[in-house]
């Protein structure tokens, strides 16, 4: 069969935020990969609200290549939002990510898909050798690999690198916010997915800044938070927040009980005064510990409405084995 005429398999997804001066020779870059493979192929550029033209070069672009789809925003939305479009918008059954501004390489795309084929949902570059500034880019990004790592349970180098490969299936699994697209191995990991890394090229940026800076540090730490909620807990809040609040609630409760009967005990060796400290202390603690176990009960709540209102199950299946065609 022709290769035109089968059903697409593979799609690149780039997440384009004014990258103009880059965008020719990456997609000339894209394309010449793509030709080495055997597979029907597709390219989506996703157009971030771009304000620099990029949008008329992504154009030209799909004038004169029918395998590319342009997706274009309404206004800036941020990469997560733009990978997530990609994911929807993609026909292929395996989907490959990258980054637009050419410090990622096309040619990288054959060995994380062969990699992929080897039986893996998920393939992650691992920039071992980037190009970007020591202090300002590579050290943070080592210590908050390293936490991620820790945190997710995870054990690959580089979560923030874009350049990816997903099988369809493990992506139609896991719902997008915020930024959490540095977090796509945590939540595939999360739904099972079967994970690997492949150190990966790495070059420069020469064309264009960076749209980020070390501000992202805290907010990779607030998602971190959540995303170790999620996957830990969500599903029982109440023993997280019940446990706190158990633990808490019982000290408090030790502390007045002290104070009570060494009030009568030996009455004289304290004063009021001395004993203050530890009555706020014993108080305080027994009221955290009502606030505790009373939000792990809002919280499920919260998640039956969450699953129950979308009719999302709890559980993720990989196949279902069955002989007999009735259920
Ligand atoms: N990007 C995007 N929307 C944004 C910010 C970035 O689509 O709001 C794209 C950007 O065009 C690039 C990729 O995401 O293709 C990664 O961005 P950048 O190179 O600035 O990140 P860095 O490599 O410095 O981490
Ligand atoms: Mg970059």
């Amino acid at each position: 069969m022709d290769r035109d005429e089968k059903p697409i398999e593979l799609s690149v997804i780039v997440p384009v935020y004014n990258e103009s001066g880059n965008l020719p020779e990456l997609h000339r870059q894209i394309r010449a990969a793509l030709d080495r493979l055997r597979y029907r192929s597709e390219v989506l550029y996703v157009d971030d609200g771009s304000t620099d033209g990029s949008d008329r070069v992504l154009d030209e672009i799909a004038e004169s290549d029918p395998s590319v789809t342009v997706i274009r925003f309404r206004r800036n939305f941020g990469q997560t939002a733009a990978l997530s479009a990609g994911f929807d918008y993609a026909q292929g059954q395996v989907l490959v990510t990258l980054d637009a501004d050419l410090q990622n390489d096309p040619a990288d795309i054959e060995r994380l898909v062969e990699k992929l084929n080897e039986g893996y949902d998920l393939v992650s570059g691992w920039r071992k050798r980037r190009q970007d500034g020591f202090f300002l880019r590579k050290v943070p990004s080592w210590l908050a690999n390293r936490l991620i790592r820790r945190m997710t349970g995870v054990p690959i180098h580089d979560f923030g690198c874009t350049l990816k490969a997903y099988r369809r299936e493990v992506v139609e699994n896991i719902r997008l916010y915020g930024e959490l697209h540095r977090f796509i191995p945590a939540l595939a990991h999360w739904v099972g997915a079967r994970i690997t890394e492949l150190p990966v090229n790495h070059r420069p940026r020469t064309w264009g800044r960076s749209k980020y800076g070390l501000s992202r540090t805290i907010r990779v730490l607030l998602d971190l938070i959540t995303i170790r909620f999620l996957m830990g807990f969500s599903t029982r809040p109440i023993q997280v927040f019940g446990r706190i609040g158990l633990y808490t609630g019982f000290l408090g409760f030790l502390i007045c009980a002290w104070l009570s009967v060494g009030k009568f005990v030996a009455p004289e060796r304290y004063s009021l005064l001395q004993r203050l400290p530890m009555l706020l202390l014993g108080i305080l603690l027994i009221l955290v510990g009502v606030q505790f176990i009373s939000m792990g009960l809002l919280g499920e709540l919260m998640t039956r409405t969450y699953h129950e209102s979308q009719d999302k199950p709890i559980y993720v299946v990989r196949e279902v084995i069955r002989r007999s065609e009735s259920p």
